[in-house]
């Protein structure tokens, strides 16, 4: 056994994220730092039942209204403080999706007043995900946040990429910087910096990152501050202040067994050449078509009905996956939305029906495809383990259709390398 396993206490990290594929990304990055994680969907009405280092509350709060963000927020923080936790992680996008109304403000503010702490950070660096801070300006890429496409996302626009701004338009508290130059000097230096901008009042600083290495100096500065807000980045300079140092233990899963399928409601351009590569390998694979379901037909039962002979041979694969005339045809005969919802809803209840047929390895293709199977299946919470490509690790989850636990891997639309829907079994 490695020392991960062995390892005892109580919850060291507990984290609150605002949506569910960023949950996901941050509990992999603790993965690799060496904790052992616990991702839920949404709060939980239980005790935590494992002993695990972090655990990291998925809600999906980036968008509602921020009353409704700050209540969530805080009902994760008061059941991640029941279970012991020592340091709060407050996980918002890469990209610092929010509007002057919020939520990141709003939420940093309630989190700090009810923790008794003025002082905390905010940076959403993430080198590895192309995520520099530099001067307090974020870059997406190469270039600013305001000319990467953000300045037009249909619900949060981020037109201004400096995020001392941005920040204090949403908050009560004052926002200051910890910039470059100080980040170079050291952790030593960053605390200096800290007590400074305290004593000028400020209660919230934007912290510069250009490069992994700066999150780890930073991490070591930010041992036993009571709440840390940040995007995924900043969990790797966390583990080595509880001790923890990466460990290929803390990925550990049950062994896994049963039969194996991929479902598909991601149409983004990698999930379509995903598809293209496992049909091209000659395994079974079914198309779903959206007219279909919308005359009535029993989609679902037709497709469950395919797949019953076809899994003892290997994983098979049912996918409503199409290219983007299609998808636009499609929308606009039964608009956006709709379209949208029906077909999540019957490839979840696809997902389900393969689970009670003996499905154990699961693979999701799609974000909002995701959150409708797990949702389907019933998941309450799910050990993370290893990653099949960055930011998609195979987890491990009870289901009511699964008692014993399925191992399920969630891809939000363009993550995966063509062959990932072969090579994810492989890895396990
Ligand atoms: P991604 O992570 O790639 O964005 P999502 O699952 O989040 O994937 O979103 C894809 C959306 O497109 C879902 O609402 C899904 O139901 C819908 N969809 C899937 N296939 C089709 C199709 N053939 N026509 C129209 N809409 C579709």
């Amino acid at each position: 056994m490695g020392n991960s396993t062995e390892r005892q206490g109580g919850v060291r990290l507990g984290c609150i994220a605002d949506d569910f594929t960023g949950a996901t990304d941050l509990a992999n990055n603790l993965v690799r730092a060496g904790m052992r994680v616990v991702q839920t969907i949404g709060v939980p009405a239980a005790p935590l039942d494992t002993q695990v280092d972090a655990v990291v509350v998925a809600l999906k709060s980036r968008t509602i209204a921020p009353e409704q963000a700050v209540a969530q927020s805080l009902a994760a923080l008061q059941w991640l403080q029941e279970q012991g936790a020592e340091q709060i992680y407050f996980k918002y996008c890469s990209t610092f999706d929010s509007t002057p109304e919020g939520n990141i403000g709003p939420v940093t503010d309630a989190l700090m007043q009810a923790l008794g702490t003025d002082f905390t950070i905010a940076t959403p660096a993430f080198p590895d995900n192309k995520r520099t801070v530099f001067k307090g300006y974020l870059f997406a890429g190469d270039v600013l946040l305001n000319e990467s496409g953000m300045q037009d996302h249909p619900l949060t626009p981020m037109k201004d990429p400096n995020l001392v701004r941005v920040l204090q338009a949403q908050t009560q508290k004052k926002v200051g910087l910890v910039d470059y130059q100080t980040i170079a000097q050291g952790a030593d230096a960053i605390r200096a910096r800290f007590a400074a901008l305290q004593a000028e009042g400020v209660g919230i600083a934007i912290v510069d990152a250009l490069a992994n290495a700066d999150l780890v100096t930073l991490g070591a500065a930010l041992q036993g501050m009571p709440l840390v807000t940040a995007g995924s980045g900043v969990a790797i300079g966390l583990p080595q202040n509880f001790g923890i140092a990466p460990d290929s233990q803390a990925a550990a899963l049950p062994a896994a067994e049963g039969l194996q399928a991929v479902v598909s409601g991601s149409c983004s351009v990698a999930t379509n050449q995903q598809v293209a590569a496992f049909i091209a390998t000659g395994r079974p694979a079914l198309a779903i078509d959206p007219l279909r379901i919308a005359e009535g037909a029993d989609v679902r039962g037709e497709a469950l009905a395919w797949a019953r002979d076809k899994l003892a041979g290997g994983p098979v694969l049912v996918y409503s996956t199409a290219e983007p005339a299609s998808v636009r045809a499609i929308q606009g005969r039964l608009g956006v939305e709709q379209a949208g919802a029906m077909v999540e809803q019957t490839i979840a209840g696809i997902a389900r029906g393969l689970v009670e047929l003996g499905v154990r390895q699961l693979v999701v293709a799609g974000g909002e495809t995701s959150g409708a199977c797990v949702q389907a299946l019933q998941i309450a919470q799910m050990r993370i383990g290893a990653q099949i490509d960055p930011g998609v690790p195979w987890c491990h989850a009870l289901s009511p259709a699964a008692p014993q636990g399925l191992h399920i891997a969630l891809k939000s639309g363009n993550f995966g390398t063509p062959d990932f829907f072969t090579k994810a079994f492989s890895r396990l």
